[in-house]
This record gives C-alpha cells, structure tokens and sequence, in this order.
C-alpha cells in the first residue's frame, strides 16, 4: 500500500519559497495555492497533501501528526520550544535576522524597559540571558507601532531589508537569532513512514542544494558582468 504524506505549510513568503524546492521532489500542487480556498491540497503525487495553515500553528499540526513534515520558520520553532519534534534540514528560505529595535536616543528610564512583541518566550530567554529585568508586553501584529505611541520603549521583530523599521524612524539595536526555514518532522511519522520521510527529506535536501548551487552560479555571472 501506497503511505501517504501530508506536508503543513503556511500562506505567504514561506509558501512562495517552498513550492520551487517541493516542485524539484515532484511535489506540484494541482490547484493554485494562492487562489484557491481549500486547506487540503491535492498534489501531482497521489501520495502527498498539502495542508496551508497559520505559522504559528505548523509545529502543532507536525507534533501532533496531523502532518507529518511541515516547514515553519525558525522564529516559530523558538517560540514554539518543544522537542517533541524532529527538524532535520535548513531550508535556506524565508530569511531574516530576529532584532531588538527602538529609537536610537532615548531618555534615561526610571521604570524597566517594555518591550513590545510576539515572540514573548524568545524575548524573555534573551534579557534573562543578558540579566536584565524587562516588562514583556505580548503583541499580534505591526509591532513597530508601539514605541511610536508609547507603549514600549522596544521591540523585538524579524527584519529583512529594514525598510519598515527605517519608515518609522527605528533602528536596529540587537542581534537576537539569524532565522530562515527549517524542515520539521513528526517524530511517529519518522519511524512509521521512514522509507518515505526519508526519501523527502533527501529529496528536499538536493533541491537546496541545487537551488543554493544555482543562486551562487547566477551571482558570481553577476559579479563578471558588473566588471
Ligand atoms: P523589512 O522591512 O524588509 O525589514 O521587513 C520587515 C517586516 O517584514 C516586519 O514586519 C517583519 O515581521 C516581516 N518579515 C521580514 N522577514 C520575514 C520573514 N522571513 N518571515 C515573516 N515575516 C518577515
């Protein structure tokens, strides 16, 4: 009997980035993901699904088994801190570094430093590490507001180009994590369906490579040209 995989991914730059590296294992989508409402996708392979969630929910779906790999991004994992689940293989994709922001001068505090974010666990563990008592203030989303209104003197976010903390006049102040995607594995998947998780894992392995391969190729014929 054919065993099935169910692959959990998330809407938006992880989805975008997946699907060339999953189409390099055969692993087609048959209805288009960004404009389709389904939440199961079927697949050119009749042996895989796709199920498209919120980030923030792939690691459950992949610990519980409800799929058996997935690809979260490595913000999440920390966050998310169980190890009820294997992660094998760094996508390359999706990445960004975890940064510390605020404005660049700011006056002497006679309260302890708020910090605005999402990633409340990761904040916590990287002030406690640095030994400093910090109040923690859990946002959802467009955490560059805070400190623009007061509501914290910090924040803690995953940059890209920096574009969005320049536009509201922050600057990146620390290093928290460099982030990028991993693939993660259902640890019953992996023992029961090892033939196949294995041969995924594998495949998914040789197209980073070939992709990591491709993206120096085009940039060192780049850098010929721009002599
Ligand atoms: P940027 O302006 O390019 O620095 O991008 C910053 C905005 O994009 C912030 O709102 C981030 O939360 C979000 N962002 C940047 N990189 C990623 C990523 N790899 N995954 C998810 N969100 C991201």
């Amino acid at each position: 009997m054919l065993q099935g995989l169910t692959i959990a991914l998330s809407k938006g730059r992880i989805l975008k980035e997946s699907l060339p590296l999953l189409a390099r294992a055969g692993i087609v989508p048959v209805d288009d993901p960004d404009t389709s409402r389904k939440l199961v996708l079927d697949t050119r392979r009749e042996d895989v699904k796709l199920v498209i969630i919120r980030a923030q929910d792939v690691p459950t779906y992949v610990e519980y088994g409800a799929a058996d790999v997935g690809v979260a991004g490595k913000d999440v994992l920390m966050e998310y801190d169980s190890d009820g689940l294997y992660e094998p293989l760094d996508l390359g994709i999706a990445r960004c570094r975890m940064m510390v922001a605020g404005r660049r001068t700011e006056g002497r505090l006679r309260r302890r430093l708020r910090v605005a974010t999402k990633y409340v666990k990761t904040s916590r563990a990287f002030y406690a590490e640095q030994g400093l008592q910090v109040e923690i203030i859990k946002l959802y989303g467009s955490m560059e507001l805070a400190p623009l209104v007061g509501l914290a003197d910090r924040i803690v976010d995953l940059v890209d180009t920096g574009n969005t903390l320049k536009a509201n006049g922050l600057h990146p102040l620390q290093h928290i994590a460099d982030i990028s995607s991993r693939l993660i594995v259902n640890k019953a998947s992996m023992k029961m369906k090892h033939h196949v998780v294995k041969d995924f894992v594998a495949q998914m392995a040789r197209a980073v490579e070939v992709t990591g391969r491709a993206q120096s190729q085009t940039r060192s014929r780049g850098a010929e040209a721009g002599d």
